[in-house]
């Protein structure tokens, strides 16, 4: 484990800004300490509890306020048994689809790396990247295109890359235990800012081999070059070992996880490779159940209404479905999304970081209307690098069907009911023959010959 001596020790000394830098990472340890223990067990489950009291009491109003007082009518219309028997019977099945959903993403652990991987020595302190030096400030060259020599013999040269695109992981990580492509981290603004900085001196930017020939200087796509493969960016220095690849510490339950998407407090665990699966399911069978309830009891309502005086708990079960539709059916869309990409939340933002760089860098070349010219910008950059998130994307199998399956597996069944299992263990993963060895992106030129 890292202690105050070790993260003193590494810090970088005679920079222009080390004053910022030590009171960085100063605050860097202590919010690192703070964060340090895991969440106390009871603090963990207790919305376990609360979930299921919401769905007990939901229960009971659907059921014993509604849908009895409907059986005992004998009427053909809303509000009578004719529709009441039916009501009673499929809330009741998705009640118990939603409850073995439930039951199964509780109890099935995501899997936790300490289980697998032996302590280990840190690593080496990590070099601090450039842009903390107030003299890279123009130098943003952390944008620039970074040449096909950097690309292609990092395998055997790992420090010369690291040195200019590392994240400032010598230290107990925090956000940037993120390992996905952090090193990018430079404000879109002051990319832009650089960028023209570079194209008045004109010696900026290096420009790929033939493709960008006739394009303003710089306008070249950087995708990130964090070497998430590499052993020592995944180092855990909460728990001191190698991370497997795609696992990251929750702070929460106070380990590394694998294939960590989210600490998700209604679970009262982490959402990783092996229960990411059922996660899916539950939000299905919960968003089902939601909607069910909702549009039925909406109707009954205002019948009732008009019947006799409004029960005032269907409006608090009226209003809690409605919350938790938007809920799971904002959740659902997000991971069945990230699930047909195989990506992971970090993974994913990564991405997006990526984008909205390219779009400030786009705006600032192009003026708002050329969407012409800028779409045409983008495709000659999706031909050099692959579209970012499909063949430019470390964990793509190939497909959407291919990514689906793995997690979701290979029968419909598996889809939509809480039984089966991803295709991985958590700890290995194929990642995409398109990157290098250490997982950053090369440029089409350099992938294996199928591939191009
Ligand atoms: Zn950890
Ligand atoms: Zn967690």
């Amino acid at each position: 484990m890292a202690n105050d001596g070790d993260v003193s020790e590494k810090r970088p000394e005679g920079k222009c800004c080390g004053i910022i830098q030590e009171a960085t990472t100063k605050s860097m340890e202590r919010r690192s300490k703070r964060k340090e223990s895991a969440q106390p067990w009871i603090v963990l489950k207790i919305t376990i509890g609360i979930t299921l009291g919401i769905i007990s009491y939901a229960s009971y109003v659907y059921i014993g306020r509604f849908c009895v007082p409907m059986l005992k009518r004998n009427s053909g219309i809303l509000g009578g048994r004719r529709f009441g028997i039916p009501f009673l019977v499929i809330f009741c099945i998705l009640l118990v689809m939603m409850l073995w959903a439930y039951a199964v993403i509780v109890f099935t652990s995501p899997g936790k790396a300490g289980d697998y991987v032996e302590p280990s020595p840190e690593p080496p302190p990590r070099p601090v990247p450039q842009w903390w030096d107030s003299t890279s400030d123009i130098g943003a060259g952390q944008y620039e295109y970074t040449g096909s020599n950097t690309v292609g013999g990092a395998q055997s040269n790992g420090n010369t890359t690291l040195e200019s695109h590392a994240v400032p992981s010598d230290k107990p990580s925090e956000q940037r235990d993120d390992n996905a492509g952090d090193a990018d981290a430079l404000p879109p603004v002051q990319a832009a800012h650089a960028r023209s900085e570079m194209n008045g001196d004109g010696n900026g930017a290096q420009q790929p081999s033939g493709d960008t020939s006739g394009l303003p200087m710089g306008l070249t796509r950087r995708p990130p070059m964090t070497p998430v493969l590499h052993p020592d960016h995944r180092y855990c220095f909460k728990d001191g070992f190698i991370k497997p690849p795609r696992a990251h510490h929750c702070r929460a339950c106070g380990t590394c996880v694998l294939k960590y998407d989210h600490h998700c407090p209604w679970i009262g665990q982490c959402v990783g490779a092996r229960n990411h699966k059922f996660f899916v399911n539950f939000l299905q069978w919960a968003a089902i159940f939601c909607m069910w309830t909702f549009a039925t009891l909406v109707p009954g309502a205002v019948q009732e209404g008009r019947d006799s005086d409004l029960d005032a708990q269907y409006i608090v079960i009226i209003a809690l479905s409605a919350l938790f539709i938007f809920f799971t059916v904002a959740l659902l869309v997000t991971h069945v999304r990230l699930i047909l990409l195989n990506m992971i939340t970090v993974e994913s933002l990564s991405k997006e970081r990526m984008t909205e760089r390219e779009k400030a860098v786009l705006a600032r070349q192009f003026s708002w209307y050329q969407f012409g010219a800028k779409r045409k910008l983008k495709k000659q950059w999706d031909r050099e690098w692959g579209e970012p998130y499909t063949d430019g994307n470390l964990w793509w199998l190939g497909s959407y069907r291919e990514n689906w399956e793995s997690v979701m597996g290979h029968s419909k069944w598996e889809w939509f009911l809480p039984i089966g299992r991803s295709d991985t263990d958590g700890l290995n993963w194929l990642p995409n023959p398109r990157f290098d060895s250490e997982g950053r992106p090369r440029p089409r030129s350099q992938w294996p010959a199928a591939l191009r």
